[in-house]
């Protein structure tokens, strides 16, 4: 291993610095982070910043979307970019397809990719008014977990009892089967080939600014933003093999 010249650690420090030290205008303001060239880029969010304030504040929503989703999506860019085969793949399939990925990006892949797909499912399923599910989906739910009360219960559960940062999901199957799963860190049900139908992330960034370590307040009050007509679409298009992320 060379050890780094005086010259270029204080060349490091130095830009470091100047990053640090650009005038820093209101966070609403702030344009998202420098993209790369892609291949995947930051979605918008199909609501305003506030859509969600029965469970989650604007500034929570704003640094979470505009800067962990975004640091997750050129994170992403970035570990593709001298990987030819992999770069163009869609994300649910370079997600199950790990295996492919060259062994000195892989970790980077999977956390950064699954980084991705999770946080734009989970602007996706909110920005509605909670409440229930109609339809099919309230069929399945019935169905899968007797009534709707003990499906939100379970799904609670499984999220509040994460040790650490991860995710709790509600897996779907091309026949409307639904199962609640839990992964850790950015891990995701799509790494196993399986249709994600929602999530809720219980890293401390999604709720710690409001909520502190009441965790259980937090995915209490996730149910009553989740919108319910998109998460029917998603229900439909997993059973009809449409569904990607
Ligand atoms: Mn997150």
């Amino acid at each position: 291993m060379t050890t780094p010249t005086r010259r270029a650690l204080f060349g490091a420090a130095a830009a470091l610095a100047t990053t640090w030290a650009a005038p820093r205008s209101p966070l609403a303001q702030q344009p998202p982070q420098q993209q790369p060239s892609g291949p995947h880029s930051l979605p918008d969010l199909p609501y305003a910043l506030d859509a969600n304030q029965a469970a989650i504040d604007p500034t929570t929503m704003e640094i979470h979307w505009r800067r962990h989703h975004a640091s997750y999506v050129q994170n992403l860019n970035e570990a593709l970019r001298d990987h030819a085969a992999i770069r163009d793949m869609p994300l649910e399939r370079l997600l199950a397809s790990l295996d492919q990925v060259p062994e000195q990006v892989r970790t980077r892949v999977r956390n950064n990719a699954g980084g991705h797909a999770n946080h734009s499912m989970f602007w996706q399923v909110m920005g509605g008014q909670g409440g229930e599910p109609g339809g099919e989906l309230a069929q399945a739910i019935n169905r899968d977990f007797s009534n709707f009360a003990t499906f939100r219960n379970r799904f609670n559960q499984a999220a509040n009892g994460i040790f650490g940062s991860g995710w709790a999901f509600v897996t779907v199957n091309r026949d409307g089967g639904l199962e609640i799963v839990t992964r850790p860190n950015q891990d995701t049900p799509l790494m196993d080939g399986n249709r994600v139908l929602m999530g809720n992330d219980v890293w401390e960034h999604a709720y710690y600014l409001r909520y502190q370590n009441r965790r259980a307040e937090y995915t209490a009050n996730w149910w009553n933003v989740l919108n319910w007509d998109r998460i029917a679409e998603r229900y439909d298009a997993a059973r009809a093999g449409r569904l990607t992320i």
